[in-house]
């Protein structure tokens, strides 16, 4: 699926739409270069999931922990952020303890995820965040890796109801 969006807070809202389609365990990855709006899809992301807490850009951290507050809702999951913009290959992540976040029960989700490709679990939501050549407008594909990852994006799809459609021009 491929949209654009013209506004930060078109991307929060796209975001949004895709943190409230998720019911289960899920790895996504981001991909996309500085600026490209990785982190305010996943602040949208966090807001659709229920996560009240404001979703920041670490500087220095690597991982931040994003725990549900009230349980209980709809099956509400936890979020694991990684950002790995210093981290250049597969060794170093699995040095800050990947494996163990691979086993919770949550939404893991990295940004610069194509520093560790390799790493990354087969089925999963990718999705790539490009600049236009328009100041506010961004290109945004989202291609599902595998069979749970396929039932989200439908969701996804049922939600956004043709909303940030690319129309191909
Ligand atoms: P990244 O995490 O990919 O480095 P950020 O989300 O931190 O990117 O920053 C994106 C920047 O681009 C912000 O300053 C934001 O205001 C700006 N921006 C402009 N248009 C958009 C858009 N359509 N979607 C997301 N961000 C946008
Ligand atoms: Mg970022």
């Amino acid at each position: 699926m491929i949209l654009t969006t013209s506004s930060v807070e078109e991307t929060m809202d796209l975001g949004h739409a895709i943190g409230s389609s998720i019911d289960e365990k899920t790895m996504i990855s981001l991909s996309g270069d500085l600026g490209a709006g990785k982190t305010h899809l996943t602040k949208g992301i966090a807001r659709g999931m229920g996560i009240r807490e404001e979703v920041t850009s670490p500087t220095f951290a690597i991982i931040q922990e994003y725990k549900i507050e009230d349980k209980g809702l709809f099956q509400p999951l936890d979020m694991y952020h990684f950002d790995l913009y210093r981290i250049t290959d597969e060794e170093e992540l699995y040095h800050i303890g990947y494996s163990d976040y691979l086993n919770k029960d949550a939404l893991i989700i990295l940004e610069w995820a194509q520093n560790v490709r390799a790493a990354l679990v087969p089925d999963r939501l990718d999705i790539s965040l490009e600049y236009t050549g328009e100041d506010n407008k961004r290109k945004i594909s989202l291609e599902a890796r595998g069979p749970s990852s396929e039932r989200l994006l439908k969701k996804i799809g049922e939600n956004l109801r043709g909303k940030y459609e690319n129309t191909g021009n």
